[in-house]
């Protein structure tokens, strides 16, 4: 029987994670097969507080990764795939094995959402992908193109200029809701040329299954044309990654997990934190309070069992 369980290993599962270690709960942080959640796939933080010149994301997550350990916490790749409150104890199973525990925190972020077009799984690594960090670097001197107006669209579009010959930023109205600061990057960088009220309707492969173009529509004319790009980076928000408890947990119909106060699920033992709670603010530095709160309030809830 473990003490606390925690679900996730970005900003605030790790963050939970110190907390829960200093707390000297000894916490077992099932990491996932995609450890240090949205920051490792990031590239300059610079709202993070207390880093005037702001810090790498990866760097900022090995930076969590190895307080945490330091407190005493234990990690695991393991994925959580099922979920069980039905009974006295709580039960995560993790990749195929049950785990008891007393308390639980579910951290466990939010992934890239896609389109949902023809071929669109089939062309993820042969010229689509949500993440500039990872793939930008193999586009160099060609153009590409980013999905989407907000805040990610923008850093993944003025990432992808340092390779990239132009980058189109398509957006599905005539205005970014990317915070001003990106948005004015964005706009006044020549190498990114903005695409207004348009939306990317089918991406058509080379014979090799190789992006070569995507064909776009104005949503205002309906006018169709292909623009030539040899990767398409989708950046048009995320989902939650809370489909274990579904059914079992109270979500809102868009699948976050639904919180009492900052991080109390409305189940005993289960307090919540970060993207999969948080449909708002979406922050780093939110997601560290969010994982803060949940460790505090699961040492609380563990000391009453004691007593
Ligand atoms: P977001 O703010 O939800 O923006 C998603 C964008 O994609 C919106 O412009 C949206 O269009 C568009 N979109 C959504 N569904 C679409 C679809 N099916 N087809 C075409 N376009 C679609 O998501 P995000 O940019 O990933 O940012 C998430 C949160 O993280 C935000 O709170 C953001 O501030 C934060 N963030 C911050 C930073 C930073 O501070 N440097 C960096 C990255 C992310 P509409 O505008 O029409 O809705």
């Amino acid at each position: 029987m473990e003490k606390v369980i925690i679900v996730g290993s970005g900003c605030a599962g790790l963050t939970a994670a110190i907390y829960a270690a200093r707390a000297n709960l000894k916490p077992l942080v099932l990491e996932g097969r995609q450890p240090g959640g949205q920051l490792s796939t990031t590239t300059l933080v610079e709202n993070f507080p207390g880093f005037p010149e702001g810090i790498d994301g990866p760097q900022l997550i090995i930076n969590m990764h190895k307080q945490a350990e330091k407190f005493g916490a234990r990690f695991s790749y393991a994925e959580v795939t099922d979920f069980d409150n039905s009974n006295q104890h709580l039960r995560i199973k993790a990749d195929d094995e049950w785990l008891d525990t007393q308390a639980l925190i579910i951290a466990s972020g939010a992934s890239a959402r896609w389109l949902g077009l023809e071929n669109e799984e089939k062309l993820i690594g042969h010229g689509l992908t949500s993440c500039a960090t990872c793939d930008g670097a193999f586009y160099k001197n060609v153009p590409v193109c980013v999905i989407g107006g907000g805040d990610s669209a923008a850093e993944e579009s003025l990432f992808l200029t340092r390779f990239a010959s132009k980058v189109y930023l398509i957006h599905r109205r005539d205005k970014m809701r990317a915070s001003k600061i990106m948005a004015d990057r964005v706009l006044a960088n020549k190498k990114i040329e903005p695409i207004w009220n348009t939306v990317v309707t089918k991406y058509i492969a080379d014979e090799k299954g190789e992006m070569r173009a995507v064909m776009l529509r104005n949503v205002q004319t309906g006018e169709e044309r292909e623009l030539a790009v040899a990767c398409v980076f989708v950046a048009i928000g995320h989902d939650p990654n809370t489909k274990a408890y579904q059914g079992k947990l109270e979500t809102d119909p868009d699948g976050y997990l639904i919180a009492k106060n900052l991080a109390e699920s409305k189940h005993p033992g289960v307090f919540v934190a970060g993207d999969a709670v948080d449909r708002v603010y979406k922050q780093a530095v939110t997601a560290a309070g969010t994982g803060c709160a949940a460790a505090i309030e699961a040492e609380r809830y563990l000391s009453e069992l004691e007593k």
